[in-house]
């Protein structure tokens, strides 16, 4: 059968896996200080204490568009030519945090550690389980995701620390992508900043992982377009002003992301289940809005297949891509898959182009429909992501503080 994708606007290509990917940060920071099996694939420069700051949800055109709610993080990318360190990190495919976050805690591709979505199918029970706030309880983390972590290994040569939100401290998503070091839990942005600061300064070598998890969360609920937003973004540019200005001199700050976003507006949010065609044969919906896992019939032919993808791209072929699982998996998406995550993927996904968000009402409660900022596909919105060297401003080398 020919391919339906010979129909479509080119695919962009995979996520930069093993060269310049969200899973390459904490695997690179962890060889710059010396922890035995990483090699330093971003180029970091050496530094005795690292500090990773990931911002959920900032893509980098959306610090570039609004630069000037930024203007500490603006003067740090305008002045940062030094270093062979790439400027652009991919996330990790689907554009989502579970995803991302397992690929920067493991750095391995998604095909590996399995993480392929937020909701995705869990073969062994025939269920769509949830890999983020939701997690089921008949799914072990260490199961679903065996990986080592770098923080399990890095623990061993260098004091570890992360330095979260509360909630996460024993979550099963930490578990699974970001287990092993020392957890600081603290509600509070400006805490966060100061517990990282102090974790940085009580040891002579550190890795830090301070996790900011807010600008997301405004994204969702009122848009990047958005005063919410807006605010977050300069809430986030002080405190990195802060963090710089407290740390130890010879501490290296790196800021990313784990995805971009994008707004969809209200009438493109659309319930796909409303289209008979859509779903004929489909045996579970997952995946999220804007990156969509069909799961066919057991008993489906490749013809059934074609039939429904064909009734996809007449439908919205002018917005999304519709992808077989192994055109997804040639594609470079998911990185190397292994035995097991396979059927975790769609045998169809639907991956938006446009600003576009596709929901199953029978499955997804109603209210999730009012998420405006939305992620999951490949498009440079979404899966561009700034990696940014933040220049420390203290004056000189500070050793044990308190
Ligand atoms: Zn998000």
């Amino acid at each position: 059968m020919p391919s339906l994708l010979t129909r479509q606007p080119a695919l962009p290509g995979a996520p930069g896996y093993g060269k310049s990917s969200i899973g390459d940060v904490l695997s690179s920071a962890a060889a710059v200080l010396g922890v035995p099996g990483y090699e330093n694939v971003l180029k970091l420069p050496v530094a005795p204490r690292i500090c990773v700051v990931l911002v959920d949800g900032l893509g980098k055109s959306q610090l570039k568009q609004r630069a000037s709610h930024a203007p500490f993080l603006r003067t740090v990318v305008a002045e940062d030519s030094r270093g062979e360190h790439p400027r652009t990190l991919h996330a990790a495919f689907p554009s989502t945090t579970a995803t991302s976050l397992t690929s920067l805690g493991t750095g391995v591709v998604p095909g590996l550690h399995g993480m392929v979505g937020y909701d995705v199918l869990d073969p062994r029970q025939d269920k769509v389980v949830n890999l983020l706030g939701n997690w089921d309880a008949g799914v072990d983390p260490l199961t679903w995701q065996p990986y080592g972590t770098v923080f399990e290994k890095a623990c061993a040569t260098v004091p570890t620390t992360t330095v979260s939100l509360p909630h996460f401290a024993n979550s099963p998503t930490t578990r699974a992508a970001l287990r092993g070091g020392s957890f600081r839990g603290v509600q509070s942005k400006s805490e966060r900043v100061e517990i990282a600061a102090e974790a940085l300064a009580a040891t002579p070598t550190s890795l830090v992982y301070l996790y900011w998890s807010e600008l997301d969360k405004a994204g969702h609920a009122h848009g990047v377009d958005s005063p919410a937003w807006e605010r977050e973004l300069e809430e986030l540019d002080a405190g990195m002003k802060r963090l710089a200005a407290a740390v130890p001199a010879d501490t290296l700050i790196l800021l990313t992301a784990d995805h971009g976003m994008i707004d969809v507006p209200r009438a493109a949010r659309i319930d796909y289940s409303l289209f008979p065609e859509l779903v004929d044969g489909v045996r579970h919906t997952a995946g999220e809005p804007r990156m969509v896992h069909l799961y066919l019939e057991a008993d489906a032919t490749e013809e059934s297949r074609q039939q429904l993808m064909a009734a996809w791209l007449e439908k919205f072929g002018k917005q999304a891509w519709v992808l077989t699982r192994e055109e997804a998996i040639d594609a470079g998406y998911f990185g190397e898959v292994r035995d097991g995550v396979q059927a975790r993927i769609g045998d169809v996904l639907i991956l938006a182009r446009e600003p576009i968000a596709f929901y199953d009402l029978r499955r997804v409660r109603l209210q999730a429909m009012d998420v405006v900022g939305q992620h999951g596909s490949i498009t440079k919105t979404e899966r561009e992501v700034p990696l940014l060297r933040i220049p420390v401003t203290a004056k000189k080398a500070k050793g044990k503080r308190r």
